[in-house]
């Protein structure tokens, strides 16, 4: 039995209920094509949001520090992060980026992908 997660924008939450990250989990379609019917969707987790609301950086932002501690200690395998990582031309938050190193940094893997783009 495999646990997953799923990383989105913070600023998302404001237009996205998350219908289409979750339906492509449920149907196991897309990027989540792969999992077994008993992986277990255990963790859903934003940004800690744009510079501009929230100067603190990831790595010292004590929330984003603490999710992380909890996919740890849920043994989380694998987050997915959401198309809402892509900013203008398409290019990745580096606030994403960052978390992403940072969760890649404890072990668990990330894949940029949920639903199709
Ligand atoms: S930092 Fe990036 S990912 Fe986070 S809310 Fe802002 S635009 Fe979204």
């Amino acid at each position: 039995m495999e646990k997953i997660g799923i990383l989105t924008c913070l600023h998302s939450n404001d237009v996205c209920a998350r219908v289409g990250c979750l339906s492509s989990f449920w149907r196991r379609k897309d990027f989540f094509a792969k999992y077994a019917e008993n992986t277990i969707l255990a963790a859903m987790l934003t940004c800690n949001g744009c510079k501009g609301d929230n100067p603190s950086e990831p790595e010292e932002d004590k929330g984003i520090l603490e999710k992380l501690d909890r996919l740890v200690s849920e043994e989380v395998k694998t987050v997915h992060v959401g198309v809402c990582r892509l900013i203008e031309d398409k290019k990745e938050c580096p606030r994403m980026t960052k978390i992403c190193e940072m969760i890649e940094s404890r072990g668990i893997q990330v894949i940029r992908g949920t639903h199709r783009e």
